[in-house]
C-alpha cells in the first residue's frame, strides 16, 4: 500500500492491490475479550474499574493500514507525489466487555476511555514524523464496523486528512479576518438562538449543525475554548466525566433514530512537525477549536451524496433537534 496525493484536491489517498480477494473469515473468538487466546499486542492499559482488569486499553490493530518504522520518504512521480504508509494504527479497546459500548457503559468507564485517548495522542504527538492524529470509530454494518468488540481506532499520519485540512484553513481564515475563533463564535449564537442546541452538560454542548452533510448529525464541543483535545482531557481533571456522559446520551439519543454512525474526533494538528508550507501554526492554538462529529447512517438516505455531489439532508437541524432533545434516554 502506498499514499498517493490528489494535486487537484491537495488530498491523500491510501491506495495498492494488496488487499486479499477473500475477505479474512469471521474468527470463533473475540481477539478483544481479556480472556482472549491470540491477543493484539498491548500497547497500554488503563487501571480497572471494580471488578475489571483494565477499563480500556490500546493495542495494535491487527491488520494496520500504517507501520510506526522507517521514513515516509516523500517521492515526486512526474506532476504526483507519493509516500509510505508511515504512521500508527491502534485499535482503542473501550471497554473489557464484549457488550458494553459508548451508550450502555457507566460514565466512569467512558471517562477512562475519554483519557486513554487523550494519552494515546498526546504520546503520538511526541513523534515529530507524524502531522496528525486522528480518532475514529464506525459503527454498524454500512458505517463499515471492523469488530464486533466496542472499540474505536486511532490513526497517527505524515499528513494531515482532507476535512480536517479544510477546517484548518477555514478557521485561520475566519481569524485573519475577525481576530476570533469560527467555533467559539458558532456555539455563542447557537446557545443565544437555541435552536439546534441539544444538551448542554458541565462545560460541553451537544447541537446539531447548521448545515447537516445527513440527517441527525450531531456534534460536541467544549464551551471553553481550546484547540487540542489530549491538552483539554489531560489537564482539566473531571472534565472528562462530562463530556463521556453528554457523549453517552447523544449516542442514547441517536440511536433512538439509527443503530448506525461514524463518529470522529477532530483536534489540531501536531505543532512538534515543523511544516514549511503550512502558515497555520502561529494562530492554530487560537483559531482551531476540538470537536467530536457524529454522522448517523439512514439506510435509506446513504445515496443521496453520490447522486447529487451536494450533501442533501431532507431534514433540517431545527427538526431534528426536537426529535433529539425528546429521545427517551437514561438519566
Ligand atoms: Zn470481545
Ligand atoms: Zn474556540
Ligand atoms: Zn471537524
Amino acid at each position: 500500500m502506498e499514499l498517493r496525493k490528489d494535486p487537484i484536491t491537495r488530498s491523500w489517498v491510501i491506495t495498492g492491490d494488496d488487499v486479499p480477494d477473500n475477505p479474512p473469515r469471521p474468527e470463533p473468538f473475540c481477539r478483544f475479550c481479556p480472556d482472549s487466546r491470540e491477543p493484539p499486542q498491548l500497547i497500554t492499559s488503563m487501571s480497572g474499574t471494580p471488578g475489571a482488569p483494565w477499563s480500556a486499553r490500546a493495542v495494535v490493530h491487527p491488520n494496520a493500514l500504517y507501520h510506526i518504522e522507517g521514513e515516509a520518504t516523500r517521492r515526486g512521480d512526474g506532476i504526483y507525489d507519493r509516500m509510505r504508509p508511515i504512521g500508527a494504527h491502534e485499535v482503542l479497546v473501550e471497554n473489557p466487555s464484549h457488550d458494553r459500548h459508548l451508550w450502555t457503559a457507566s460514565d466512569l468507564e467512558i471517562e477512562q476511555f475519554l483519557l486513554l485517548a487523550a494519552q494515546r495522542i498526546q504520546d503520538l504527538k511526541g513523534d515529530g514524523r507524524f502531522k496528525y492524529v486522528g480518532l475514529y470509530k464506525d459503527h454498524g454494518n454500512s458505517a463499515g464496523q471492523e469488530f464486533e468488540h466496542p472499540a474505536s481506532q486511532l490513526t497517527a499520519t505524515t499528513f494531515v486528512p482532507r476535512r480536517v485540512l479544510y477546517e484548518l484553513r477555514a478557521a485561520r481564515e475566519y481569524f485573519q479576518s475577525k481576530e476570533r475563533c469560527v467555533f467559539c463564535d458558532i456555539i455563542s449564537q447557537e446557545m443565544k438562538q437555541d435552536l439546534r442546541v441539544i444538551e448542554l452538560r458541565g462545560d460541553f454542548v451537544a447541537m446539531c449543525p447548521y448545515a447537516p452533510r445527513v440527517p441527525y448529525e450531531s456534534w460536541i464541543m467544549p464551551r471553553t475554548h481550546e484547540a487540542a483535545f489530549e491538552r483539554f482531557g489531560l489537564n482539566r481533571p473531571g472534565t472528562m466525566r462530562d463530556l463521556g456522559a453528554l457523549l453517552r446520551r447523544t449516542l442514547q439519543r441517536i440511536r433512538t433514530i439509527t443503530e448506525e454512525f461514524h463518529l470522529v474526533l477532530h483536534t489540531s494538528p501536531n505543532s512538534l512537525h515543523r511544516s514549511g508550507n503550512l502558515g497555520y501554526w502561529k494562530t492554530i492554538d487560537e483559531d482551531y477549536h476540538w470537536h467530536i462529529e457524529i454522522m448517523p447512517v439512514l439506510a435509506s438516505k446513504a445515496k443521496s451524496y453520490t447522486f447529487k455531489e451536494v450533501y442533501y439532508s431532507p431534514l433540517s437541524s431545527e427538526t431534528a433537534v426536537k426529535r433529539l432533545r425528546e429521545a427517551r434516554i437514561e438519566p
